[in-house]
């Protein structure tokens, strides 16, 4: 939880002054995996870990940043005639105010101190948290409203063109857009969104596998390929269809000859997902959790067998916390590769869940789970205190 005191006194000790002080949380997605950059659904909530700033603007357009979590410090000129992204850590920051201003909102420079507990790489979008806190900062400290959805977008364009990620809008969204208490069922499309209340039999426990492999990236990409492979290559049958969003299951079958048979597991995983989040939703809001938690073990088998984004270590204590009394549903959360398993857990099971899991993921493979049940957040804003 946040210390306000202390990131008060880091920023006086680092740069002088009174900061104000700003929030952006990261994220757990229940359900909806890779079906963001395919114009599709997505349920996250937003986590009480964030990325927490104290900033105060300053006279000059010099952005200084430094990080409580890598202890490095960084600055950037906004009237430098060219900002390149510098293949590190302060891209994500850096590179939100880049593409802020090119946007066609003047920035003032800022200081800025970041000190996030969102861990980082594990899959619940450390990234996203530090762009989306950063971008809060500048703008407010610069005299500017926040638009929080067209936030999301410049920090999302800052991860794809500045960062060289090309993930969709889901992690940014949610930081910007989270609501306590609630998921929020997003269209990637539209860009509409609805909360929907976790029930309070329910508590949301995130588990840490504690492995992430090296080749997620290359492999995310791989992946949005194969997607955009597969509505070139069904075009043709489909018509005027722009993302698998576009494509139902009844309609892919139809076709799935036009496809070679990776490319149409990889769709059918998306369009699959897509329909599970749909369902998703409308159990949720019944409180139905059983069919819930159904639709969360559908979609890891899918995501493993279909989208092969998993791997051994998360596919075991996904089958762990699958089998323990008082779990609805367990999967991977994330884009794969390592990183957390979200459950679903019956909150008088919680406390006996999380000793299970962890002593058993911990038998079966060496490394020590952290396990933790979660309370949905708002997303990013002022941070009081
Ligand atoms: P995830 O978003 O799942 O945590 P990513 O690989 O997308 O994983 O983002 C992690 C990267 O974000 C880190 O390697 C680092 O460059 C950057 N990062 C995130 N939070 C911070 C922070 N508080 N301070 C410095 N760098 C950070
Ligand atoms: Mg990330």
């Amino acid at each position: 939880m946040s210390d306000t005191v202390h990131l008060r006194e880091a920023f006086a000790e680092r740069f002088g002054g009174t900061p104000q002080l700003f929030r952006a949380p990261g994220r757990v997605n229940l359900i909806g995996e890779h079906t963001d950059y395919n114009d599709g659904f997505v349920m996250p909530a937003a986590l009480e870990f964030e990325a927490e700033a104290a900033a105060a603007a300053r006279d000059d357009r010099i952005i200084r940043i430094h990080s409580l979590n890598n202890g490095k410090s960084a600055e950037i000129d906004l009237d430098a005639a060219a900002n390149a992204p510098r293949g590190d850590w302060t891209d994500y920051a850096f590179g939100v105010a880049v593409m802020i201003e090119q946007a066609g909102t003047t920035l003032k420079g800022a200081d800025i101190l970041v000190s996030s507990t969102v861990p980082v790489g594990s899959g619940l979008s450390s990234s996203a948290a530090l762009e989306v806190v950063t971008g809060y900062a500048l703008l407010s400290l610069s005299g500017h409203a926040v638009d929080t959805v067209e936030l999301a977008k410049l920090c999302q364009k800052a991860e794809n063109e500045y960062v060289g990620m090309r993930c969709g809008i889901m992690d940014q969204f949610i930081s910007c857009n989270g609501v306590h208490d609630h998921a929020l069922m997003i269209d990637c499309r539209s860009l509409e969104r609805k909360p929907v209340p976790i029930d309070p039999k329910a508590r949301i426990v995130v588990a840490n596998s504690m492995v992430h492999h090296a080749l997620a990236d290359g492999e995310y990409n791989k992946r949005r390929n194969s997607c955009e492979e597969g509505v070139r290559l069904l075009q043709p049958a489909l018509g005027d269809i722009t993302a698998l969003r576009d494509v139902s299951f009844d309609a892919l079958e139809e076709n799935r000859d036009f496809l070679p048979d990776l490319t149409y597991r990889r769709c059918r995983h998306i369009v699959t997902e897509n329909e599970r989040v749909l369902a998703a939703a409308d159990v949720l809001e019944r409180g139905d959790l059983k069919a819930f938690g159904q639709l969360m073990n559908a979609s890891h088998a899918s995501m493993r067998d279909d989208y092969e984004i998993s791997c051994a270590e998360v596919d075991t204590l996904v089958a762990i916390a699958q089998s323990q009394p008082g779990v609805f549903g367990a999967r991977m959360t994330g884009g794969g590769f390592g990183g957390c398993v979200v459950s679903l857990v019956a909150v008088e099971a919680v406390d006996d869940f999380i000793e299970t899991v962890r002593a058993a993921y911990f038998e079966a493979t060496g490394h020590t789970s952290d396990i933790f049940a979660c309370a949905p957040q708002d997303g990013a804003g002022p941070l009081v205190g």
